[in-house]
């Protein structure tokens, strides 16, 4: 199922409990540690979380010069990219530079290198991190608050709406426009897809503002 425009339909998962600093990380085909060094009170069992930008903005670089290399048909056995980064002042504010040092030996003429550098600058973490970022975050909130709630239902179900709870993170009407509709008063409407399909929705609302009821046949 494709979940609104995300991404990923299995989104990271990461976990952490008392053990300093070891995160576990969840990807769609397996998962792996992150921590802190020693020096900052982790024991070092994975990439810290500098590291792992880094790593993001060095593999998508080789990817996207190793397709467009290929793409071309150019002969080069290897390209290794190095990253790291420093932060200076700026205006009194402080700025993170990144640098990155694209490696490749002789195989590749000098109008090749050129052309990969400008590859380079436009993997798509690379424009990333240029362009306009949003993080939106949401508190999940499982629980029992008691607070006003309203019912849309169908035959089988009754989705359940509280207000209060509502982060307006836009996850249900741009997941299921046929159901929610914000611009509308009654603003669910649980015929407008198959039950199935709203409890999946349902289950992406990150605030615990919509749930389902099933209802007795
Ligand atoms: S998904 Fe949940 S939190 Fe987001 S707008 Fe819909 S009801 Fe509100």
């Amino acid at each position: 199922m494709i979940f609104m425009d995300y991404k990923f339909e299995t989104p990271v998962l990461a976990s952490i409990g008392t053990d300093k600093y070891r995160c576990s990380i969840t990807w769609r085909n397996g998962s792996f540690y992150a921590d802190e060094p020693v020096d900052m009170g982790g024991k070092d069992m994975g990439p810290d979380p500098y590291t792992l930008l880094l790593s993001s903005l060095a593999s998508c670089t080789l990817i996207t010069m190793r397709m467009y290399a290929d793409r071309h048909g150019w002969d080069i056995p290897e390209i290794r990219v190095e990253t790291n980064m420093y932060e200076e002042e700026k205006d009194g504010a402080k700025v993170a530079v990144i640098d990155r040092d694209v490696i490749i030996d002789s195989a590749a003429t000098d109008e090749q290198k050129v052309r990969l550098r400008q590859i380079a600058d436009h993997c798509p973490i690379s424009r990333i991190l240029h362009g306009d970022l949003k993080i939106r975050t949401f508190m999940q909130r499982q629980g029992t608050e008691e607070t006003k709630q309203i019912l849309y239902a169908n035959k089988d179900i009754a989705v359940v709406w509280k207000p209060d709870l509502c982060q307006h993170s836009t996850r249900c009407f741009k997941g299921l426009p046929e159901v929610f509709d914000p611009k509308v008063k009654k603003w669910i409407n649980p015929e407008g897809a198959s039950s199935e399909r709203i409890i999946e929705q349902v289950k992406h609302c990150p605030s615990g503002a919509l749930s389902i009821r099933k209802l007795e046949p």
